[in-house]
């Protein structure tokens, strides 16, 4: 299995010689570990369910436009509560009546590397189908983010 070092690690990790230091090295995630999923949700009005697996949760977002594709652009992202790891592969019928009824697809699944966590601000690097590359979501006020396609480094 392929090991990815967390961008954020990785000046801890190369001023050190973990072979000579009783330091930590710090915790590598493997494959799998760090999953996000976005469901195209056709509810009252069409969103886009943006989840990312984190602390053993999926920290969620509505995105009625949609996660942008292209560098640059930014998009409103509206917080919801968190949702369990198991609905990351939901898709289905919300019978009328219920909650947010309406249908549910997979939009767009992977795996994403977390470079960067502040209470206002996440950065990570995306690896889905459609969504690859840099993003961040940033904290603008009350349940409002904004998510942004970062230019590459
Ligand atoms: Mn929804």
């Amino acid at each position: 299995m392929i090991q990815k070092v967390q961008v954020s690690l990785r000046e801890y990790q190369e001023k050190r010689d973990f072979s000579k230091s009783p330091e930590p090295p710090g915790k590598i995630k493997s494959e799998g570990q760090h999953r996000f999923v976005v469901q195209r949700h056709q509810a009252r009005s069409l969103h886009y369910d943006f989840r990312l697996e984190m602390g053993g949760v999926l920290r969620s977002w509505a995105v009625p436009k949609g996660p942008p594709l292209e560098p640059g652009i930014r998009r409103l992202a509206v917080q919801v509560e968190d949702h369990p790891l198991g609905y990351i592969g939901f898709a289905g019928e919300i019978p009328q009546g219920e909650y947010g009824a309406g249908s549910v697809e997979i939009w767009d699944e992977g795996e994403f590397d977390l470079e960067k966590e502040t209470a206002d601000r996440l950065e990570f690097s995306l690896r889905g189908k459609k969504l690859s590359g840099s993003y961040a979501l940033i904290h603008t006020g009350d349940k409002n983010w904004l998510l942004i396609r970062r230019k590459e480094a």
